[in-house]
């Protein structure tokens, strides 16, 4: 056996930083003990006063391969996050072709991602209309849970589902207990919106975040708390944006619903006021609100209501992004931002007086 000592004077582990020893055998850690603890014939390493901190956890990360490698594939989306510090990783059902919706897709990624990795990889499948009767099966062959979206996804291989769709899946995801993650923004708020800003500008910023409303993410979330009730269902809200929700939120998780929350780096960094027009890299969806908005987002964080931070990484083709044109309606909705998001987080935490601690909480945890 070979054992590997890492101490620094400051360790974070159990909650605090401290001067402390980590002592791996074989790759597995071993023993947290004091900074002298782990004495001679070992492998050791002092970093000094430098963080020792768990290896990042995204939950939420678009890959895209097989089918769709040119967007960005296993090899280098986990060197990314190697070089980010996340060590482990899962990755979203879609815009991979097929997407993870049967279990025969499932092997066909798994069978993609093998050799590939730089990082621990595991995978979310999906619920689409009509895939109800393979959900049981795909659960069973590993997927740590299910992603749907309330609204087009972007991709045809993954089609949106309504509350009929979702009162069919939800019995299924409750008896196995597997958790359904939500892109929640409801189609009826958007699809008004959008008729509203036809016509204006597509090169501004506000054309597009008028186009996507609160009120389709706040509706969504209502559904939601009302669904995971009546199935007794554990629910995630993917991305949240709208601060508008949190007090819906806090209420639902205050009576015990099981409603687990998730944000994004860019809407914790990014406002609305900053973005340019024409600075198509900055969409996404839900969109980049205002600072109001963001800071509202940062105290739903602090006091809990927001349970953690994942990227919601997804690249695609430079040109599918329309920088020459900015049109901010046609370019692809998405972030890549899988090997930032520890720097740009503690940048903004540090500024709202939050420490490391809390932030391996959201990022780690
Ligand atoms: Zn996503």
């Amino acid at each position: 056996m070979s054992t590997l000592v890492i101490r620094s004077q400051r360790v974070l582990a159990e909650g605090e930083l401290r001067p402390a020893s980590i002592a791996a055998q074989d790759g597995v850690i071993a023993a947290i003990g004091g900074f002298e603890e782990f004495g001679s014939g070992v492998d050791q390493h002092d970093f000094g006063d430098a963080v020792v901190m768990p290896g990042l956890v995204d939950t939420h990360v678009h890959i895209n391969e097989p089918g769709r490698a040119e967007w960005e594939g296993f090899a280098t989306a986990t060197r990314a996050a190697a070089a980010g510090g996340v060590t482990t990783l899962i990755e979203m059902p879609l815009n991979s072709i097929p997407a993870t919706t049967t279990v025969e897709a499932f092997l066909a990624k798994v069978a993609a991602a093998e050799g590939r990795l730089a990082v621990d990889v595991g995978f979310w499948g999906g619920v689409v209309p009509g895939n109800t009767a393979e959900l049981r099966a795909l659960y069973g062959a590993g997927v740590f849970g299910f992603k749907c979206f309330l609204s087009p996804s972007g991709v045809p291989e993954f089609a949106a589902v309504g509350e009929p769709e979702l009162r069919e899946a939800l019995p299924v995801l409750s008896s196995l207990g597997a958790v359904l993650l939500v892109h929640s923004e409801l189609p009826g708020p958007i699809e008004e919106a959008s008729s509203e800003v036809r016509g204006d500008d597509p090169r501004r910023y506000s054309t597009w975040l008028k186009s996507r409303p609160r009120a389709a993410e706040n509706q969504a979330i209502a559904l939601l708390i009302r669904l995971s009730w009546e199935f007794d269902a554990r629910v995630h809200v993917v991305h949240l944006s709208s601060s508008d929700a949190l007090p819906c939120l806090r209420r639902a998780r205050a009576e015990g619903a099981k409603i687990t929350v998730e944000t994004c780096p860019h809407y914790l960094t990014l406002t609305a006021e900053e973005i340019r027009d024409g600075a198509t890299e900055f969409k996404c969806a839900p969109p980049v609100r205002r600072r109001a908005n963001r800071e509202q987002l940062w105290q739903a964080l602090a006091d809990g209501s927001i349970d953690l931070v994942a990227t919601d990484h997804s690249p695609c083709p430079p040109a599918m992004k329309c920088r020459e044109t900015g049109d901010f309606m046609r370019a692809w909705g998405g972030i890549a931002s899988l090997e930032l998001s520890l720097p740009v987080v503690w940048t903004e935490a540090r500024q709202r007086g939050a420490g490391v601690t809390q932030i391996a909480r959201w990022l780690c945890e």
